[in-house]
């Protein structure tokens, strides 16, 4: 499809990129050379992201700088400086030290989008447990399945979550010794405490101990899109990833007010949501309300948002809104928009560029990297519906692999998305799969499990995941592909694209759409649908059936479930459905 390329503009020309020679910067890059911008603890200690992120600004003239600028859901708010979270989190980790938590022992928060989460997060970083978030929204079982699995010795949790979510497990959860309520002032019989009394009685010092860089510091566990979910283990290196990403990607400068709307509950919420933005010294805006388009452009407004990171199913949501939000607000303070999470329909990259100023720069990773690994970088074009082109320091291919050889594809040509191994966030296991992890290793190459493909000019294409292609009449057809030329319609505000068992064509391609709200399904408005995908993509391609939903279903990180769409056009098991958006 011909989408003509988008040079980036950025604002009046104010702010110049942090990378604006990609090439140089690769060539000159170096991860020593990233380690050298970061400071390291004191007497060389080693690496905690914790002090990256708080102390060292603490200890120089941001100390007083808003690190993090909470909006309640009622309208109250809390700004933290980065000496303020200097003091709370030393507080935290001498309370996890008081209740006898060790270094390497498992902390979940399982907390909504409120201050204490991220006290909680960069507190056990620094007494050097490992923090493992669960989302807010969970029910029982799936923080269950994550807390055992885990082996979490403590959570930091609400009342009202605690009684729903957790007291009725904790006979089954013998790893668990602590339980810390954020908003209670009593404690309890079982080892409930009051966070808050706990904190005051705690000291606002406390020494980082030593960090080997290679320590666990993240149990981030994976959307569950293509199954049970998996829990990747992190360890505090991975913060050289973060700074690097923070500063090429998300292009964070000093004075940036930055935004992202995924919440802490999955890996993009931490990397992205905490610790890069206050690796990069920045103000870090959090809501803790959930979506609401208007809320969410006014927030832009009144925060003056500059760099702000969100998700296709966030932007699609605001696209099935409408409006005229560019004139309807002053969002001209907002330099550089990124997505993650899923593919990014060029339709919506380009509806950035109309509706809210920049464009939006799609970029691409995975829980197991720890950090974005390619994307579309402020100084570079845009091609809309490529992911963009790997950071610095980071080496992906397409490869064909066997049990035991990788073979690097030729640009053009469709395989599987390899990484090179090495870089600082990759994640050093899949907790208990130990067999699972050695399997995703071939060569020199990490193998994603995606499939995309390279251009000539070295961007990157995503195809659709391994388990989703659909092979039809001998062809193979990416979910993604269908799903985009759909979007291109006005109609269509989502879209799923699954094979669907067919004696003739061996799959038959299949899409369910949900519409714009001025449309409602009609049979006329299928066939309308079927000869616009047929014109754009041909018959090989094009679906050959539509059903028309209210909405899909997806991951409670916002990801299209297709295998659940195809399990249920089939009358078939569902599968785990612990991270399904509605399940609870
Ligand atoms: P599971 O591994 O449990 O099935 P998941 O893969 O969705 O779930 P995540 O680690 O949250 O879990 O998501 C990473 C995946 O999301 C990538 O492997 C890719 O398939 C998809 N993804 C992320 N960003 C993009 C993007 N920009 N374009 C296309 N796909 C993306
Ligand atoms: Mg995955």
């Amino acid at each position: 499809m011909d989408w003509t390329p988008i040079r980036t503009q950025h604002g009046n020309g104010a702010v110049e990129p942090n990378l604006r020679d990609y090439d140089a910067v690769r060539s000159a890059f170096s991860w020593a050379s990233i380690r050298d911008e970061l400071a390291g603890l004191p007497e060389g200690r080693g690496l905690n992201i914790a002090y990256e992120a708080v102390d060292r600004h603490a200890a120089s003239d941001r100390a007083d700088y808003v690190a993090l600028r909470w909006r309640g859901n009622d309208g109250e708010t809390l700004a933290l400086t980065y000496c303020d979270l200097k003091v709370r989190t030393n507080r935290f980790a001498n309370v996890l030290r008081g209740l006898g938590i060790d270094e390497g022992e498992t902390v979940c928060s399982l907390l909504g989008r409120m201050p204490s989460l991220y006290v909680a997060a960069l507190g056990t970083l620094k007494a050097k447990g490992v923090y493992c978030p669960l989302f807010a929204a969970f029910g029982p079982e799936p923080v269950y399945q994550r807390m055992s699995r885990g082996e979490a010795a403590a959570v930091v949790t609400t009342e009202r979550l605690y009684e729903k979510r957790v007291a009725p497990l904790r006979d089954r959860l013998s790893h668990l010794r602590h339980v810390l309520l954020v908003d209670t002032d009593a404690p309890r019989d079982g080892n409930v405490w009051s966070l808050p009394r706990q904190m005051e009685q705690a000291s606002t010092d406390f020494v980082i101990p030593p960090t080997d860089p290679e320590d666990h510091a993240l149990l981030h566990f994976t959307s569950g899109t293509t199954g049970m979910p998996k829990g990747a283990l992190h360890v505090h290196e991975a913060v050289l990833m973060h700074y690097m990403t923070g500063k090429y990607a998300l292009d964070l400068h000093p004075d940036d007010t930055f935004w992202c709307t995924a919440d802490p509950g999955w890996v993009t919420g931490t990397s992205y949501g905490i610790i890069a933005p206050l690796l990069h010294g920045v103000t870090n805006v959090v809501d803790a309300a959930d979506f609401d388009a208007e809320r969410w452009y006014r927030i832009l407004e009144s925060e003056q948002v500059t760099v702000w990171y969100t998700a296709p199913t966030a932007i699609r949501m605001l696209m099935r809104v409408g409006g005229t939000p560019k004139e309807t607000y002053d969002l001209s303070r907002l330099r550089l928009v990124c997505s993650v999470g899923e593919p990014l329909n060029p339709e919506a990259v380009v509806w950035g560029q109309k509706n809210l100023g920049p464009p939006i720069h799609d970029n691409w990773w995975q829980t197991e990297t720890g950090g974005i690994m390619i994307a579309n970088l402020p100084a570079l074009d845009i091609h809309p519906g490529s992911m963009g082109r790997p950071l610095p320091g980071v080496e992906a291919e397409i490869v064909k692999s066997t049990d035991d050889h990788a073979e690097v594809l030729s640009p053009g040509e469709e395989g599987e998305l390899a990484l090179r191994t090495g870089w600082p966030s990759m994640f050093r296991g899949y907790l208990h799969e130990e067999e699972r992890y050695q399997k995703c290793f071939v060569d020199d190459w990490y193998l994603t499990g995606d499939l995309a493909r390279k251009d000539e000019d070295g961007y990157f294409w995503f195809v659709g995941r391994a388990d989703d292609i659909i092979k039809t009449s001998g062809h193979m057809v990416s979910p993604f592909e269908v799903e985009s030329a759909l979007m291109e319609h006005d109609a269509v505000a989502e879209a799923g694209v699954v094979g669907i068992p067919d004696e003739m064509s061996g799959e038959l391609v299949k899409a369910f759409v949900a519409l714009n709200p001025e449309y409602t399904p009609s049979d006329e408005l299928r066939r309308t649908l079927l000869g616009f995908a047929r014109t754009k993509l041909g018959a090989a391609v094009a679906p050959k059936a539509i059903a028309f939903k209210d909405d899909l279903p997806k991951t409670k990180s916002g990801k299209i479930m297709r295998r659940l769409l195809r399990a249920r056009e089939l009358g078939e098991p569902e599968g785990d459905l612990s991270t399904l958006e509605t399940a609870s």
